[in-house]
């Protein structure tokens, strides 16, 4: 038997560490300690229940433990066969204790591909990857398959950029083949930086192999014997375990020359950033890696053409590799029968603010925000009403309840005037002021604008400006129609992304809570 003890970083901080020590020192007391092996794994993604820890065989899923509860687990459980039912989860739907982990709503209604091995495998051995079919695909790509194969496959399987663009990951690499070039590069954004968001720390805390997999079969697609993972500083533990497993794989010659005897290269290096949320734009990521200020450049050239240090480059972010293995080991065809006509597969969300079950969700395409909020997410918390949900994080926006039973997709998102994004999801209740949310995303991008172009860098300023008189009671007659028209102005002319974007937190909550920006102006609220 074993015990799998989360040690993703929302457990470390509500102290798994602690127990686990304490987990220890009660097995040698016990002499049980060579018995039962305990398994440091990634996040279970049911951080609002940490620390986590799940008895095998029986798979008992133990929550919110404490050191001073160790003594009684392993007197009870491992010695006596007993179940501590008071460290079992409760639904908070149904005052019900649920012993076992499948059988927990937060888990039901999930579709873990990306996901699968987080929370169930130590992230520091390549063997245990390996034993759950880990470096299959490379090993079928590089020896059964041609580049263009390997492309055509990922076409076929309809992947979108999981970044938040949802551009056809496909075809991107497709651009970068074409470019003709004696040196390409690869390139992974795991700079996420959306509040709220943290998807691609979890994946490369809990399943850092698969990264590697998929991006050194994506080098292979382009023709690049050379990536970086661009991951923030302040994730030191999933930087900690992506160099240990490229370490690994360098030993196993999963990395190095000639990899599985098909001549093809390559090597992998980490750049950590400083945290500068336009560094999530690929071009200005880009120019970090090469040591410059991170700035976007305007294109074209696209990064395909003109990439890191001049040289062909693709950039996908940590989900979308993670999407890969699956891909080419199991085929475009079952990848396929998940998800939507135009949205393939499955997405991972963060779920926070007010809902019950804050935490990590993978959901198959398609599915709707009712289910996600409800079914898996528990609800609203402390039996509050929802009011709104932001998705996309700053560039995304707030849809009302009305739009709930909206099947969750790239294209439905859209046209309700938000967008996937990397995938944060901040739930409010009835208690949210709406112009107070606007305004709070809105001071983020103004603070993280890089500067480089006029409308973004003074026009999120007159924009906040504006907000700032709203939510302090002293707003005036025209400010609605200035805000429409800074926005409409900034979206149209900024150069990247971030000023692309930033206005629509402001867009979407004047779209459905246009009452609020009024009460505030006209009823002095
Ligand atoms: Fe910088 Fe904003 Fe212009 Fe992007 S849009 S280049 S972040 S000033």
């Amino acid at each position: 038997s074993h015990i799998l003890v989360c040690g993703g970083t929302g457990c470390v901080s509500s102290g798994c560490k602690e127990a686990q020590d304490a987990l220890k020192e009660e097995l040698a007391k016990h002499d049980l300690a060579s018995e039962i092996k305990i398994v440091e794994t990634g996040c279970h993604g049911f951080c609002e229940k940490g620390p986590i820890m799940i008895f095998y065989p029986e798979g008992v899923f133990y929550c919110e433990i404490k050191p001073e509860d160790m003594p009684e687990l392993v007197e009870e459980h491992i010695l006596k066969g007993r179940i501590v039912e008071r460290l079992l989860y409760t639904e908070p739907t149904t005052d019900k204790n649920i012993p076992a982990y499948q059988d927990i709503d937060f888990y039901k209604k999930q579709e873990r591909l990306v996901l699968t091995n987080c929370g169930h495998m130590d992230p520091e051995s390549i063997e245990e990857y390996i034993a759950t079919g880990g470096y299959e695909a490379v090993g079928k790509a590089l020896t059964e398959m041609t580049s263009q194969e390997v492309i055509d496959e990922v076409k076929e399987a309809g992947l979108r950029g999981r970044g938040g663009g949802g551009f056809p990951t496909g075809l991107k690499w497709q651009f970068a083949k074409d470019t003709e070039s004696d040196k390409k590069y690869i390139i992974c954004n795991a700079d996420e930086g959306d509040p709220g968001a943290f998807m691609d720390r979890s994946l490369l805390e809990g399943d850092p192999h698969r990264i590697i997999e998929g991006m050194i079969i994506g080098g292979y697609a382009i023709g690049a014997d050379e990536g970086y993972v661009y991951v923030r500083a302040e994730y030191p533990l999933a930087i900690k375990r992506l160099q240990k497993a490229i370490d690994q794989a360098e030993e196993y010659g999963l990395l190095g020359e000639d990899l599985f005897g098909s001549g093809f290269n390559f090597d992998l290096h980490i750049k950590a950033g400083a945290g500068a949320f336009v560094c999530g734009e690929e071009t200005a990521l880009m120019n970090s890696i090469e040591g410059k200020r991170g700035m976007p450049r305007p294109r074209p050239p696209f990064p395909a053409q003109k990439g890191l240090w001049g040289k062909p480059s693709n950039i996908n972010n940590v989900e979308s590799y993670a999407n890969v293995p699956n891909i080419i080991r199991d085929g475009a065809q079952a990848y396929k029968e998940i998800g939507t006509e135009g949205s393939k597969g499955t997405k991972v969300f963060a779920l926070t603010g007010k809902i019950n079950n804050t935490g990590l969700a993978e959901v198959p395409m398609g599915i709707t925000m009712r289910e996600i909020i409800y079914d898996i997410g528990g609800g609203i918390s402390d039996g509050k009403k929802f009011k709104a949900v932001q998705i996309g994080g700053p560039s995304g926006g707030c849809l009302p309840e009305n739009l709930l039973d909206l099947p969750v997709d790239y294209d439905s998102l859209i046209e309700v005037g938000a967008m996937m994004g990397s995938g944060g999801l901040v739930v409010m209740d009835e208690d949210t002021c709406m112009v107070g949310v606007a305004r709070f995303f809105l001071d983020f991008t103004q603070s993280e604008s890089c500067g480089k172009c006029t409308p973004c860098r003074e026009g999120t300023k007159r924009m906040l400006e504006i907000l700032n008189r709203i939510t302090s009671g002293e707003g005036r007659d025209g400010d609605i129609e200035m805000l429409e028209r800074l926005a409409e102005n900034i979206k149209a002319t900024s150069l990247c992304g971030l000023g692309q974007t930033a206005p629509n937190p402001v867009l979407s909550t004047l779209k459905y809570f246009r009452d609020e920006y009024e009460a505030h102006i006209y009823d002095g609220k």
